[in-house]
């Protein structure tokens, strides 16, 4: 069938599961975590954050990317991550231990344990294995005896965290102090929440609440106001990710238990980091009380966070937090993963040989399909290099943003987002950043409630089906199709605002052109590698191109 050729979020997830598959040490089987693409000859190398944390978010990432275009590239490599994700499992207490390597030392990192946990519950949930399960009991119960568990106040109250950012198999490595949101808890309320859910763990569900009420309660790393400056301890550390990992967490869990409080105290932070964001997904690596502090280029690992957390709140009865969705999605996420061939240069100089820590072999492999780790709003890196963290990172908000374009609700399918897809239910197909008009081809039976973008809520829609106007409510930001079922074509066509925004974010006076809720022009231009050369975007007419049915898929994972 015909479609618009317009944004497939499977392109890119193809792309980066050829990056997590490029990206490995031959010899030991890790991934590499720094990228550096501005040197004359282009080198990877290694840091103690590959060996669990990459790792990790590689082996979780690439069954999300998988789930999404069923490419079985590299699932050998990938194997052999998974095999070596095992092997650092303690088989005493359960959590992961860096293996000892010349830029590591045989240790259990907290923020790593978050990593590893999240790659074991996307396995489990695609696998269901009783090794697996054995594998996230060891460790929620490594989790639980490591932690400090305080009881006190009021009956049933109770919270913990961990110390030191590490520990050794006898005990804890007071080298690194702790911090709430990255080492102490925070980031592992996510995953052992989603654990929580999909095997109804009562005791790793009573470690996520006692992390957070650690992080909620507790610490002053987040004010009344939602916002998440540094505390005095921690001045110059405001680090962005881990607390929208720890949000995302918290608001998982608010929504397992049904808590319209927490729900509403996530909404205030997240509301607050876009008071230092750009709206077009651009978050801060860190924030600092002083502008100093605040370190002026995004995160790939925030855009997910952000993703996770306005999906999460759009159906927590937030429907308008789905344009922030698009907004990410379209725009900084994709501009964040180098998916151009015509950047990739020959090396300027003689390559010399590998060592044990810095590859300068295969780069193209390496490079193609990454994920920045320091974006400026219009360059794609501000120092040089990619990340292996935020590399592993933007699969997953591909995954969670196509994820969640359909929803199959006991009162009919919600299309919530513009965005591309074909599934077993209904075939989404979006007209935009060329016009504003989304089709849908049912193969299952309505009602069916697409969502109008909020820019179009006060203008004229028209609603037709198999071409013929056809009769819709309106409720929540969505028009509602009453009767439809298989074979059924629903069209909604609205008007696609395109306008150019001023934009302040910290010293960069942004011009931004604006189809939609797509940018096709951002000025000041970027230098070295420009982000948003988007002209071919910013035209009334929109291509076309051929569909197979077998296109079609659903994920057996969900997040
Ligand atoms: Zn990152």
């Amino acid at each position: 069938m015909q479609a618009p050729d317009t944004l497939d979020l499977r392109d890119y997830a193809r792309l980066a599961i050829r990056h997590m598959a490029g990206n490995h040490d031959h010899k030991t089987g890790y991934p590499y975590f720094y990228i550096n693409v501005h040197a004359d000859v282009p080198s990877a190398s290694h840091n103690g954050w590959d060996l669990i944390d990459v790792l990790s978010r590689y082996i979780d990432s690439l069954i999300l990317a998988r789930e999404m275009t069923g490419d079985t590239h590299g699932t050998d490599i990938e194997e052999r991550y998974r095999r070596l994700l095992v092997e650092n499992l303690n088989p005493t207490d359960g959590l992961a231990y860096r293996p000892e390597t010349p830029w590591s030392q045989h240790e259990a990192e907290m923020f790593d344990q978050s990593r590893a946990l999240n790659g074991l519950v996307t396995w489990y949930m695609q696998e269901r294995s009783p090794e697996l399960k054995g594998h996230i009991e060891r460790m929620v119960n490594g989790l639980w005896q490591s932690a400090i568990h305080i009881v006190k106040r009021r009956a049933g109250y109770s919270f913990c965290f961990f110390p030191y950012a590490s520990r050794f198999e006898e005990g804890w490595n007071p080298a690194t102090p702790g911090e709430p949101c990255c080492y102490n808890g925070g980031a592992l309320i996510l995953p052992l929440t989603k654990y929580a859910e999909v095997s109804g763990d009562e005791r790793a569900l009573e470690l996520a609440r006692r992390f957070l009420h650690y992080i909620v309660d507790e610490t002053r790393i987040f004010r009344r106001d939602g916002s998440f400056w540094p505390d005095e301890m921690h001045l110059a550390a405001g680090h962005f990710h881990t607390r929208s990992l720890s949000m995302a967490g918290i608001l998982r869990y608010a929504l397992l238990v049904h808590d319209p409080e927490l729900i509403a105290w996530v909404k205030r932070a997240f509301d607050w980091a876009m008071t230092v964001s750009g709206s077009f997904g651009w978050f801060p690596e860190g924030v600092g009380t002083e502008d100093y502090y605040t370190t002026k280029h995004s995160e790939t690992c925030n855009i997910t966070d952000m993703v996770h957390l306005a999906i999460k709140l759009a159906e927590a009865g937030h429907p308008e937090y789905w344009g922030h969705v698009e907004r990410f999605v379209r725009n900084h996420l994709l501009e964040s993963q180098w998916t151009r061939e015509d950047w990739l240069k020959p090396p300027a100089a003689n390559v010399p040989e590998d060592d044990a820590v810095t590859t300068r072999r295969c780069m193209e492999e390496r490079i193609l399909g990454g994920y920045a780790g320091r974006t400026l709003p219009n360059e794609f890196v501000a120092d040089g290099v990619m990340m292996g963290c935020c590399c592993g990172a933007g699969p997953r908000a591909l995954f969670l943003a196509w994820d969640h374009i359909l929803t199959r609700k006991p009162d009919g399918l919600y299309v919530n987002l513009h965005l591309n897809r074909y599934s077993r239910e209904a075939d989404v197909l979006s007209w935009q950043p060329h016009q504003g008009r989304l089709e849908v081809g049912m193969h299952s039976h309505g009602p069916l409630a697409i969502r109008v973008p909020e820019a179009a809520q006060e203008s004229a829609l028209s609603v037709e089906r198999n071409g013929s106007p056809a009769p819709y409510t309106r409720r929540d930001g969505y028009v509602r199709i009453a009767e439809v079922g298989p074979g059924d074509s629903v069209t909604l066509r609205f008007s696609l605002q395109t306008e150019e925004r001023h934009e302040r974010l910290y010293n960069w006076p942004l011009q931004i052109k604006w189809r939609g809720d797509t940018v096709v022009a951002m000025r000041p231009e970027g230098h070295r590698l420009p982000l948003y050369r988007r002209e071919p975007l910013d035209t009334d007419a929109c291509p076309q191109r051929e569909v197979s049915e077998n296109e079609r898929r659903d994920p057996a994972v969900r997040w």
